[in-house]
């Protein structure tokens, strides 16, 4: 497709908008033209909000292969069975018929960021001034050569992107004999969601609580310790899962043998459980790595922080988990969303003439269920600092809750339905 016919498909009208934005932003008279890779929690957001704070004047197509949203926040309440997946599901709708956003259900194969367009897994090519990615993150399972033969992925799960994986991973545990074991194992930070897999651990145990009291949960961790909120997750682990739960530091997976569902760890002896659930090493999203954009470490996607712009490509902004994070920044859901709001504000000035924000502040709550009602949470307030071209946390800010109770647990749910909101309605 031709950029000026794309470009003249466009219907949203304009007016006078909130930033004080002429309402059509164009370049050399034609609409300007925003594609958004990924619909997670960085990329919807942006999508939305290059519309809204555009005055609708900008054009966003979002390229995305799933039919609706599925949440990573809350998916382990789905493992533990106190949620279901229609309660993580949202659809994208709302993008489109409230937001004017173009939503195009395929995959992108390819960018080319010198002629500025997108070649879908379908075919098509989409043009673009602005390119926003936000693809999370893929597996590296170089290191892992059992994971890697046929059918073994099916059979050994993640669930780390909520979807059928989480469902999957469900059915195990209903189908898992009482006295069997769960074993979880991390990979070396960073990873997605640093609190993740203790709140799974506490999702799965309150299940065994229930339905199979003589079962255990093994926590087996290439960290030295508990890579987030350290001392409630141990606290509630020895308080409510006793006898439970175990966590063993220090323990590296080097290979999976899935037809006998065993660990094979670096220094440690093997480790046969009923349900293995492996957490591979991660890094930016497939599409990120062989655009070239992945610079750190050939992991992660290095970016300005005042526009999320790329510093290997230009006008490619790369958010969410895909991103090498400033000091003290956690790859979590929220700093996606709040990626996504600052990214947006600078593509739309890009767009439009405006001056970038010189200072955006954001925040991060990260809410973990350590029952199926009691929550312990923490939060951080991150500022840009010139002087360091980086985002710095602020000094006092923040904190951790250590309540764990179901007062929290009412605030958890109610920041996944706000942010959900805010992220697509
Ligand atoms: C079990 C678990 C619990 C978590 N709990 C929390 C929590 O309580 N709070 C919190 O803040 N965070 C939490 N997180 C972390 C949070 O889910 C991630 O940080 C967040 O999803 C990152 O957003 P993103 O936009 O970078 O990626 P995603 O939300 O994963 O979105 C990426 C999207 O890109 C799409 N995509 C990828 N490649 C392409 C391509 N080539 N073309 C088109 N589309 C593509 C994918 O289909 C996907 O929809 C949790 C994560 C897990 C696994």
């Amino acid at each position: 497709m031709k950029r000026r016919q794309l470009i003249q498909a466009a219907t949203v009208g304009t007016a006078t908008g909130a930033l004080g934005l002429s309402g059509c932003a164009s370049i050399g008279g034609s609409r300007a033209q925003v594609v958004v890779v990924g619909g997670g929690y960085g990329g919807a957001t942006a999508a939305k909000y290059v519309r809204m704070w555009s005055d609708y004047g900008i054009d966003v197509t979002l390229v995305e292969p799933n039919a609706a949203f599925v949440s990573c926040p809350i998916s382990n309440l789905v493992i533990g069975g106190s949620k279901t997946m229609a309660d993580i599901t949202t659809p994208y709708d709302n993008l489109s018929k409230r937001h004017g956003v173009k939503v195009v259900r395929d995959m992108v194969a390819a960018i080319d960021a010198d002629k500025r367009t997108v070649t879908l897994a379908g075919g098509a090519q989409l043009p673009y001034d602005r390119l926003i990615l936000s693809p999370g993150v893929d597996f590296m399972l170089d290191g892992l050569p059992g994971l890697r033969q046929p059918g073994a992925q099916d059979k050994v799960l993640h669930a780390w992107k909520a979807g059928p994986q989480t469902a999957a991973l469900r059915r195990q545990l209903e189908a898992m004999p009482d006295g069997g074991v769960f074993a979880i194992s991390i990979p070396l930070a960073p990873y997605r969601c640093p609190p993740g897999p203790y709140e799974r651990a506490c999702q799965v145990a309150s299940y065994f609580k229930k339905a199979k009291p003589r079962s255990k949960v093994l926590i087996l961790d290439e960290n030295d310790d508990v890579t987030s909120k350290g001392a409630l997750f141990k606290k509630a682990w020895a308080d409510r899962y006793a006898g439970m739960i175990e966590y063993r530091p220090k323990h590296k997976v080097v290979d999976v043998d899935v037809a006998t569902n065993t660990l094979k760890f670096e220094f440690n002896d093997d480790l046969k459980a009923a349900v293995l659930n492996v957490l591979p090493p991660m890094r930016a999203g497939e599409i990120a790595v062989k655009t070239g954009l992945a610079t750190a470490n050939r992991r992660w996607c290095e970016v300005d922080f005042l526009t999320f712009e790329s510093k290997a490509a230009k006008n490619i902004h790369v958010l969410g988990d895909a991103i090498q994070v400033a000091p003290l920044m956690p790859k979590s859901g929220h700093m996606a969303n709040q990626h996504g709001k600052t990214a947006a504000a600078a593509v739309v000035a890009l767009l439009t003439g405006k001056p970038v924000n010189a200072m955006p502040v954001y925040n991060n709550t990260c809410y973990s269920f350590v029952s199926e009602e009691d929550v312990v949470h923490v939060a951080s307030v991150h500022r840009y600092d010139a002087a360091q071209k980086t985002m710095l946390t602020v000094p006092g800010s923040g904190g951790l809750s250590s309540a764990a109770n179901e007062l929290e647990g009412r605030y958890a749910l109610a920041w996944a339905r706000n942010i959900w909101a805010d992220s697509l309605a």
